[in-house]
C-alpha cells in the first residue's frame, strides 16, 4: 500500500496527491523492475492537508467567471462614455444650431414658427440619448 497525500481544499473538493508520499515495498520491486505489477493500492489514512484556497477546476471557473464579468463591466463603461460623448456632441451641435438661429435676420422670423427639421432631429435624438443613460445608470 501507498500513502498518498491528500489536501482538501477551501471549496471542499479533496485532491489526492499523482504520485505517494513514499512508495511501498512493492512499489520499489516494480520500479526496480524486480516486480510484474506495481503496487496499486491507495492508502489514505493520512492526516488530510488543508489548503486555504480553491482545487485547479474551482479556481479556473472562479477565473472565467470573474474575467466574464469584468469585460461585461468593462463594456458597459465603454458603452456609457459614448452615449456621455454622443450626448455632449449633440448638445455641442444644438449649441451651435442655436447660436446661429439667433442671427437669422428679422425679415426670416416668421419662418422660425416652422420648425427645423435638423433641430428636431437632433432634440428627439438628445432625449432618445437620455433615456439610454437613464437606462444604463438604473443598471
Ligand atoms: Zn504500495
Ligand atoms: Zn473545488
Amino acid at each position: 500500500m501507498c500513502p498518498y497525500r491528500r489536501s482538501l481544499y477551501s471549496c471542499n473538493h479533496a485532491q489526492l496527491s499523482s504520485e505517494p508520499v513514499k512508495p511501498c515495498q512493492a512499489q520499489k520491486n516494480y520500479d526496480s523492475g524486480a516486480a510484474k505489477e506495481p503496487c496499486g493500492i491507495v492508502e489514505t489514512h493520512r492526516p488530510t492537508i488543508r489548503i486555504p484556497k480553491q482545487c485547479g477546476p474551482c479556481e479556473a471557473k472562479k477565473m472565467s467567471t470573474d474575467q466574464t464579468l469584468a469585460f461585461v463591466k468593462k463594456r458597459m463603461a465603454s458603452l456609457r462614455t459614448c452615449l456621455n460623448e454622443r450626448h455632449n456632441g449633440c448638445m455641442k451641435r444644438l449649441d451651435e444650431a442655436g447660436a446661429k438661429r439667433e442671427k437669422v435676420p428679422e425679415t426670416a422670423k416668421t419662418a422660425e414658427k416652422i420648425e427645423d427639421p435638423a433641430q428636431a432631429f437632433l432634440r428627439k435624438k438628445m432625449m432618445e440619448d437620455d433615456s439610454h443613460l437613464m437606462m444604463l445608470s438604473s443598471l
